[in-house]
């Protein structure tokens, strides 16, 4: 079983008793990993869908118990997801299911394919609900690489605004989570340990987190071991200049992600980089058309090399 798998398992037992936790986490789950969609008779449906089975079993037991919604759940297993099943609860949209959502706060408004919600501040007056706010955001939309491999959380989603959000909600709580496009999905991620751990705990993954520390724990004096034998090698190193630099930075894009991850002008530039790499910004700069000035050219490869620096930070 996954890491993921492992944590959305435990997380999915925790009991919830008051309302307004489960209108929390309900609330993220349909923020996050919610697709809405106006049907013929005016009323807005929505959909989710998840691997995971208790996670689901949890949804409707809250959906129909707590707040009359009454989700259909299909059951999809092809070939196509590889063995995987796939678990999509679907809340078809009526008068009394509008109602329902409308009375809990959920859906404030149905704007044609969208459906807005009251901002997740006036939901999350108490402790309790933020954490299910972050717990349901993380359900839906969130995984986690084994410890033993790397140190990478994350809560993916298509709706830019709820992941900003969240992004925000995260650091106000000292998480280091930062927020990145990747084909027009957004993702809040977090690669350091420490903050990963909060996140961890602050979900109520709290057996799961204990493993985290423990692998924790044995590769951090691994990894003291290795920097004592890496360090005087390191320091032999000689410092690369702002060329080699840069075609490195190219380079590292073009072969993990293709040239069109940049943007057109910074095509262009990273092109006659890898040409020309003895020429000077104003040479380069002569190369196009219209002519550039050094800083403009300046500018545009340390772009590039930002670039480079959030995608390696994101993968790496
Ligand atoms: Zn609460």
């Amino acid at each position: 079983m996954s890491f993921s798998s492992q944590v959305k398992n435990e997380i999915s037992k925790i009991p919830l008793s008051d309302n307004c936790c489960i209108l929390c986490e309900i609330s993220a789950v349909l923020r996050m990993g919610g697709h809405f969609h106006k049907q013929d008779n005016g009323y807005i449906s929505s959909s989710i869908s998840t691997e995971n089975a208790s996670f689901a079993r949890r949804m409707i037991t809250h959906m129909v118990h707590n707040f009359t919604l009454h989700p259909s759940l299909l059951v999809n297993k092809s070939k196509k997801l590889k063995g995987h099943t796939l678990y999509s609860l679907d809340i078809k949209g009526a008068h009394a299911t509008e109602v329902a959502l409308g009375d809990v706060g959920l859906l404030q408004l149905v704007d044609k394919n969208r459906a807005l919600f009251v901002p997740p501040e006036e939901l999350m007056g108490k402790e309790c609900c933020l954490k299910s706010y972050i717990r349901g955001a993380f359900l839906v939309s969130g995984s986690i690489n084994h410890p033993e491999k790397s140190y990478h959380l994350e809560i993916a989603s298509s709706h830019e605004r709820e992941i900003n959000t969240l992004c925000k909600i995260l650091q106000e709580l000292d998480i280091k989570a930062k927020v990145i496009e990747r084909k027009s999905n957004y993702i809040c991620y977090i690669k350091e340990a420490e903050s990963i751990a909060d996140f961890l705990n602050i979900i109520g993954a709290h057996h799961s987190l204990m493993e985290f520390e423990n692998i924790r724990i044995i590769k951090g004096i691994r990894n003291d071991v290795n920097r004592i034998v890496n360090f005087e090698s390191a320091n032999l190193d000689k410092t690369v200049n702002a060329s080699s630099r840069q075609v490195a930075a190219i380079k590292y894009i073009i072969n993990n992600f293709g040239l069109e991850v940049m943007k057109k002008h910074l095509q262009v530039i990273a092109i006659l980089r890898l040409e020309n790499p003895h020429f000077t910004y104003t040479e380069l700069g002569q190369l196009l058309t219209p002519t550039m000035g050094k800083s403009g050219v300046n500018h545009r490869l340390k772009k590039i090399e930002q670039l480079a620096e959030q995608l390696k930070e994101y993968h790496g």
